[in-house]
């Protein structure tokens, strides 16, 4: 089990010293009627005033919703954000190093590169399995931080939880699980095991199964301690007004979302049962996503020809283990069937 000090320990000099920055919303919290503190205009109520800036209102919600504490949430523009910031904390330019397998979701490496962090990757198994050993061996006294994507994005599995728990333990450093398809798998959150490990950060966003990516909302749970450090470091009004009462809203509506996600898994399956009938299809790699990946034999003309007839989805071929690999999400039925029609007319 890791302690806050060695949490402590891993923060970047400059950010453990930072005192978090004073704005006049958060000067002074209590009732009053006459705000004059900000600078704000007084007219166009409600977009004129500055919103709170640890979302206070929306925090208690998710946490209700989520089972954690209010303190163990932080909430960014994307989940993109979350780990944009996790970097920022964690990692000097130069020296720190981040690990992730490959092949898995592209911002971790973007974010690397913007913040001059030297990024470590290893290939997956060739059945998609989390490559422990190899993680570990990977790791030296500079790593400080490791992302396992779980769903992976673009395999669309989930990793076993006892892989996962010998990582959280035997890392040297924070273990950031990204659960942006959590909720179209079979495999449970970690959010339940949040409190037995303070080097654990979870990602989730509200741009998959809550059908909002054009908001812009994604939270990381952790440790108070940790979700301090995101505080200090965070832009002070990074979340909307407008943003924060949409979730609010949205957060209210989890019935319709679980229709929405019960829609999505039923046209996964239909569309899989589909596909494996295809004689171009070599493969198609089960999914605990809203998306699947199928190997093909050609993708790239498979892909092409698509294109030309007005659907879009995403040539991997490219990518480590990926080669002849299409990522295709999954839509609304007539989306899927005229998907599906492409498909045959192309056989
Ligand atoms: N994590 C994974 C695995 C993703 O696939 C994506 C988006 N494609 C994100 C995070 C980013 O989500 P957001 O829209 O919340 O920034």
């Amino acid at each position: 089990m890791k302690t806050q000090e060695q949490i402590e320990q891993w923060v970047r000099p400059n950010i453990r010293r930072l005192k978090p920055y004073s704005s006049a919303r958060n000067e002074f919290s209590g009732e009053a009627s006459v705000w004059l503190d900000a600078n704000e205009s007084p007219f166009n109520e409600p977009y004129n005033r500055y919103p709170d800036p640890l979302q206070w209102a929306v925090k208690h919600r998710l946490a209700k919703q989520r089972g954690v504490c209010p303190d163990q949430i932080f909430l960014g523009v994307g989940s993109d954000e979350a780990i944009d910031l996790l970097y920022r904390i964690f990692c000097e330019p130069g020296k720190s190093n981040a690990i992730a397998f490959t092949p898995t979701y592209g911002m971790y490496r973007v974010c690397a590169d913007i913040n001059g962090v030297e990024y470590r990757e290893v290939p997956l198994q060739a059945d998609f399995s989390l490559p422990v050993e190899a993680l570990l061996r990977v790791a030296d006294r500079e790593s400080r931080l490791l992302f396992l994507c779980s769903p992976n994005n673009p395999t669309g599995n989930a990793f076993p939880e006892a892989d996962i728990e010998r990582l959280l333990t035997d890392f040297d450093g924070i273990v950031v699980i990204d659960e942006a398809y959590i909720d179209f798998s079979s495999h449970p959150s970690w959010l339940a095991r949040l409190n037995e490990f303070p080097n654990l950060v979870v990602l989730q966003t509200f741009s998959k199964a809550w059908g909002s990516a054009g908001v812009r909302l994604g939270m990381a749970f952790a440790s108070p301690l940790l979700i301090g450090y995101y505080n200090k470091v965070k832009y002070p009004y990074n979340i909307s007004g407008p943003v924060q009462r949409y979730a609010l809203d949205l957060l209210d509506r989890a019935d319709e979302v679980c229709r929405w996600v019960e829609e999505t898994l039923a046209e996964r399956s239909r569309f899989v049962e589909r596909l494996s009938t295809l004689p171009l299809v070599r493969r198609v790699y089960p999914s605990e996503a809203n998306f699947v990946l199928v190997r093909v034999e050609d993708a790239t003309a498979l892909y092409n020809w698509l294109v030309e007839v007005g659907i879009v989805v995403r040539n991997r071929s490219s990518v480590t283990l990926c080669d002849d690999c299409l990522r295709i999400t999954i839509g609304k039925a007539d989306e899927m069937d005229s998907l599906w029609e492409a498909l045959c007319r192309y056989n």
